[in-house]
């Protein structure tokens, strides 16, 4: 707090830093120096000096000043952190159980952005001034600076086609003058009517709705459109309809990948590319996005779930797209969820919040159908297409023969496909080559020494490669365990094995990989989704990468290749996931121009959600899993958490948790599974644990795991215990 009392000789101030306790510290205020909460400083912590904030709330005038330590630095306080960000990272906190500072440090990501970024020296044309001789490079140094602004020196020489000494020649006989010039002028404002599509009768009611929305302050919209319905067009005039109120806007994107088409489409609609904000831009981007949103010279930002919590000045909408997508929940360090935080976020500050989707979470459905979201639906696709066909295939019966994984009417619709010059998606969602690499001898299966997961094979890079702690191996000539050459075999497919089948079936035709992990990292992805854009591939084999929203014109057939492989596992959303991914995926066919074929590779040709896909029956799907959600008491009828102990000694961790277990209050509402060892049950060399409480809807889970936490036995001896309100994941 502020202490203005010119009587009083020393003030204090409650300063929240970026580490793990529950409270703000109390640090002094140097003299000549004023704070108010929101106020960026940096402070002594232990060894070190951490950027923290000053923070809402009495400073504890109780400790002895002497034992205060001072504030060492107060940063430009015409950017504080306003009310609304600080309330929201004190709900952020209290909503995961983490602390406060932990949430700050994700506001407070680039220490670089705190400094003014350094003018750069520019030249300038003084007026009336001529070189006294003329020559043909300086004439088109000082035609190219006939506008009169000032130019960088290698900009100028750059374009002006001459060598930099030209240009220190003509600074010598004192034609141009040195000046410094901002190192980034502010970004161009989106142009609100540069091209505007003419919207179909679904898309202009959505869009008007949105735009209606705003005067009603807070509130959330769901669009519930098809793939290929105009979701991004609708939502493009709620971001009009912002930045016509003065007002910032922020659009959530779940995947990076997604960022580059998403641009182009912005840049087509207002002339300009708005701001990105992930965690592939540079540093020094990454400190002009952060200070550009807290001066208010950028409108727009795109970024991945940590951008909601960039400091923005007159922050108005939120779009959430994708919206049902498990990326935006972050489950390490702060685990929270980006799309239920953006809605606490337009909650705090009063305006809008819009989730789109194809496939909307249970959650949003459920809402949606209470009327506390007001709904918006496109059934049918923008350029009229139809939605795509989809069969199933029934690998019991039409199965390809052993050691191969596409089903003959697989291989025929591909056949077709590319002799129409159209291009086919294999969908499987596993990177590398085989999940899976045993000795044919001894039957030693190749395991991560540091996690309990196999080794995955990944044959471009010619290594086994942990999926969860990234360690990496060379495929070995001969097994480690019997000595025995040329006896590996690789179990299972990854896409890099479906690459293979495709190009010797196909050897004439262009094939690309699709994955995250391949080298050339986001770079390359972005040039080759873009290939695939302008139909440079013929067929394309992807991960999960591939399923979300990206529009590939000329796609037709989408093969999923192991439809069931979501379904085994122990989620109580695998059926829900296994929809949207599949649905989402096979969308990708037929977008512009009809004629899509999805067909799906299935051992359980008559699953529920299988069934669904292909009867295309979305609307009982959700019906029959949110009827199946009600009866069993999950989310969003009941409450989940989850509390992961890890250790680096098993029986300890596993001792404790069973303590800790105990230890719980007791309490009708509340149910407890557990211990149990976690199905990923070593990462890392940590032994990890589950605990899982489930509780009624309307019941404080958050208080009763504090009460908990705090009475149970303290962790020691390198445990961890991380607590994950409404868990995505249950690995
Ligand atoms: P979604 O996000 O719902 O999957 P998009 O917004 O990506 O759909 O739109 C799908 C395609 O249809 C895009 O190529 C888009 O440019 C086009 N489109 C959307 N709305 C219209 C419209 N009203 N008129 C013409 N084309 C449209
Ligand atoms: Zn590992």
């Amino acid at each position: 707090m502020l202490f203005d009392d010119p009587d009083f000789e020393e003030t204090i101030a409650s300063v929240l830093v970026p580490v793990a306790v529950p409270v703000a510290y109390t640090y002094k205020v140097p003299p000549g120096k004023t704070v108010v909460p929101g106020t960026i400083v940096k402070v002594p912590l232990g060894p070190r000096e951490v950027i923290g904030a000053v923070w809402d709330g009495e400073p504890d005038a109780a400790i002895n000043p002497k034992k205060l330590k001072s504030i060492t630095r107060v940063y430009d306080t015409t950017l504080p952190l306003d009310e609304d960000l600080r309330r929201f990272v004190d709900w952020v906190a209290n909503w995961t159980l983490g602390a406060p500072g932990m949430v700050l440090r994700m506001v407070l990501r680039s220490e670089e952005a705190l400094e003014p970024e350094a003018p750069v020296p520019g030249v300038r044309r003084i007026e009336g001034a001529e070189p006294d001789r003329q020559t043909a490079a300086r004439r088109r140094v000082l035609g190219t600076m006939e506008d009169g602004f000032a130019w960088t020196k290698s900009g100028l020489a750059h374009a002006a086609g001459v060598s930099p000494s030209v240009i220190d020649g003509l600074i010598q006989q004192n034609v141009l003058e040195v000046v410094s010039m901002p190192a980034a002028p502010p970004p161009p404002r989106p142009q609100l009517d540069f091209a505007q599509k003419a919207l179909t009768p679904a898309q202009t009611a959505a869009a008007e709705g949105l735009i209606a929305s705003f005067d009603k302050g807070a509130g959330v919209s769901l669009i519930d459109g098809v793939t290929g319905s105009g979701k991004t067009e609708v939502y493009f005039e709620a971001i009009a309809e912002a930045i016509r109120r003065d007002r910032q806007a922020l659009v959530l994107l779940p995947e990076i990948a997604l960022t580059e088409q998403f641009l182009r489409r912005f840049e087509q609609r207002f002339g300009v590319y708005p701001a990105e904000w992930h965690s592939e831009i540079t540093p020094k981007n990454r400190a002009r996005v952060w200070r550009g949103v807290a001066s208010g010279d950028i409108r727009v930002v795109i970024g991945a779930r940590s951008s909601l919590f960039l400091p923005f000045r007159e922050l108005g909408l939120i779009i959430v797209d994708e919206e049902h997508d498990a990326a935006f929940k972050q489950d390490d360090r702060v685990p929270y969820s980006a799309r239920d935080m953006a809605v606490v976020r337009g909650h705090i500050s009063g305006f809008p919040v819009v989730l789109a989707s194809a496939t909307p979470s249970v959650e949003s459905r459920v809402n949606a159908d209470s009327g506390r979201y007001t709904l918006y639906d496109l059934p049918e696709r923008a350029s009229g297409a139809a939605l795509p066909d989809l069969k199933a295939i029934d690998m019991r019966l039409d199965g390809p023969e052993r050691g191969k994984w596409l089903a003959p009417q697989l291989v025929h619709a591909i056949k077709d496909t590319f002799a129409a010059g159209d291009q086919s998606l294999l969908f499987l969602n596993r990177r590398g080559y085989a999940p899976l690499t045993l000795c044919r001898t001894c039957g030693h299966r190749f395991q991560c020494a540091h996690c309990s997961a196999w080794l995955v094979e990944h044959r471009f890079q010619k290594k086994l490669v942990c999926h969860h702690c990234g360690h990496t191996e060379p495929v070995p000539q001969s097994c480690p365990s019997c000595g025995q050459t040329d006896s590996l075999v690789a179990c299972g497919p990854g896409v890099e094995r479906i690459a293979e089948e495709v190009s010797d079936l196909f050897p004439q035709a262009r094939t690309l990989v699709l994955s995250s992990d391949l080298a050339g990292g986001p770079e390359r992805l972005k040039r080759e989704m873009k290939l695939v854009e302008e139909g440079e591939a013929d067929i394309v084999i992807g991960t999960q990468l591939v399923a979300k929203g990206h529009n590939f014109p000329k796609m037709k057939l989408v093969g999923v290749i192991d439809a069931d492989l979501g379904l085994a596992h122990g989620d109580p959303r695998a059926a829900e996931k296994t929809f949207q991914l599949l649905a989402q995926v096979t969308g990708r066919a037929g977008r512009m121009t009809g004629g899509g074929v999805g067909l799906l590779q299935t051992y359980n040709a008559e699953h529920p959600v299988i069934k669904a896909l292909y009867g295309g029956d979305k609307a009982a799907f959700y019906q029959a899993e949110i009827e199946s959600r009600r009866v069993s008491g999950l989310p969003p009828f009941g409450r989940l958490a989850a509390i992961v102990i890890s250790g680096p000694d098993k029986a300890f961790a596993e001792g404790y948790a069973r303590a800790l277990a105990c230890a719980a209050p007791p309490d009708e509402a509340v149910g407890l599974l557990g211990p149990a060892e976690a199905a990923l049950a070593m990462v890392r060399g940590r032994h990890r644990y589950r605990l899982l409480t489930m509780a009624p809807r309307q019941f404080d889970l958050q208080s009763y795991l504090r009460r908990w936490l705090a009475s149970g036995p303290k962790p020691t001896r390198g445990l961890r215990v991380q607590v994950d309100i409404d868990p995505q994941h249950f690995l």
